[in-house]
């Protein structure tokens, strides 16, 4: 019997809308690289010829990618043009194209990649976290406190741990005196059970670095201990590797990589020179969840745990990411809190996120969250097909 071709049932890609949200934040975030006023995310919407729909989010974010949101609007056409026609479901092939057709690009390449995995667990009828081979669990995040006088980020502290946080990531790297006693105040106001994550986002140099480190782990309780200073995230610029590895051989509280690992091969050379104890992987570096898994899999056989971080996403990106924590018991710190960023919610399903930092996500297919209808209609917008 003559059987058809089995690339006769397979679907292409006949339409990708290509949206730029705009989302003012609540109050300006304060890190020690900017302030952020206002979000300007590539939201990825990818049709497909059985009618189905694949979303996904990017935030480029011009001090990490090296992206602004203009430049991403821009490169996401080119890619639009280069996927049309094309199998969604060939992610390995669809991504790879991508990547060969225009290096770097991160987060716009993660809004395609979120978007096509996507449409893959939509076709298999699956939420994402099955698809990826995950079991779906109830996440607690920390809450993220951006720079301030050390008196107002002690009262956030306070709320936060009075609303039932159990952790809490501190901005820092303003200068030794001050950062110091920002950590002791918010200590003092947190509690003695409280984990703390601190985040210098690349502000201080190896000396200062250490200097804080030292004085803080004698303040506090012995690192890695529940509650105690869990990790210190990228104290030095993203590009010293090797002090990095220096610090972290001196230094009593744990080091984690951020603006220092984009994808695997970074990962491999932080893991080959003993240079971190984390890697904080964010889908806006990583270029999505393929290159994630990536990078926590070089994590997992170097003996290196991962948070899953975050840029500004709103609750479609930490849907996608959610759904991903599912699947990665070695990705052990969630830092997922974003969407409190805001105060609009453009976002319909995907999963629900508690003031306490506790996510809890859905059985619908895919990662389950889409943009509001009239968000899209709002918002500035290009479709190739
Ligand atoms: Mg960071």
């Amino acid at each position: 019997m003559l059987r058809p071709h089995p690339d006769m049932f397979m679907p292409i890609i006949t339409k990708i809308e290509i949206i730029l949200l705009s989302l003012p934040f609540a109050q300006p975030f304060k890190i020690a690289l900017t302030v952020m006023d206002k979000a300007q995310h590539i939201i990825i919407r990818i049709h497909d010829s059985d009618g189905l729909v694949g979303i996904g989010e990017g935030v480029p974010a011009r001090f990490v990618t090296g992206e602004a949101p203009e430049t991403a609007f821009e490169a996401a056409q080119l890619y639009a043009k280069l996927l049309i026609g094309k199998n969604p479901l060939e992610i390995e092939a669809r991504l790879g194209e991508m990547e060969r057709f225009m290096l770097k690009n991160t987060s716009t390449r993660c809004a395609y990649d979120l978007a096509l995995y996507d449409l893959l667990a939509k076709h298999a009828d699956l939420p994402l976290y099955a698809l990826l081979g995950g079991t779906k669990k109830v996440l607690h995040s920390n809450r993220t406190i951006g720079i301030d006088t050390p008196a107002a980020m002690a009262a956030t502290a306070k709320k936060h741990v009075e609303n039932g946080v159990i952790a809490l990531k501190i901005k820092v790297g303003t200068g030794r005196d001050e950062d110091l006693e920002r950590v002791r105040t918010i200590r003092e106001a947190a509690g003695a059970g409280i984990a703390l994550r601190l985040d210098a986002n690349q502000a201080w140099d190896e000396i200062t670095a250490l200097t804080i480190l030292t004085a803080l782990a004698e303040n506090d309780k012995v690192p890695l201990d529940p509650g105690g200073i869990e990790v210190c995230e990228q104290p030095l610029p993203y590009w010293n590797f090797d002090g990095l590895k220096r610090l972290r051989e001196r230094s009593p509280i744990a080091i984690m990589a951020d603006e220092s690992i984009f994808d695997a091969h970074d990962a491999f050379r932080l893991a080959q020179m003993g240079a971190v104890d984390y890697f904080n992987i964010k889908l806006a570096k990583s270029a999505g969840i393929h290159g994630a898994l990536k990078i926590n899999a070089i994590g997992e056989a170097a003996g290196i745990r991962c948070m899953l971080g975050g840029m500004s996403e709103t609750l479609l990106g930490v849907s996608a990411g959610a759904h991903l924590l599912c699947a990665c018991p070695n990705i052990t710190l969630y830092d997922l809190d974003s969407p409190f960023h805001f105060n609009e919610n453009p976002v319909s399903g995907g999963v629900d996120f508690q003031s306490n930092g506790t996510v809890t996500l859905t059985d619908a297919p895919g990662h389950g969250a889409d943009l509001q209808p009239d968000w899209i209609e709002r918002s500035q917008k290009v479709i190739v097909e």
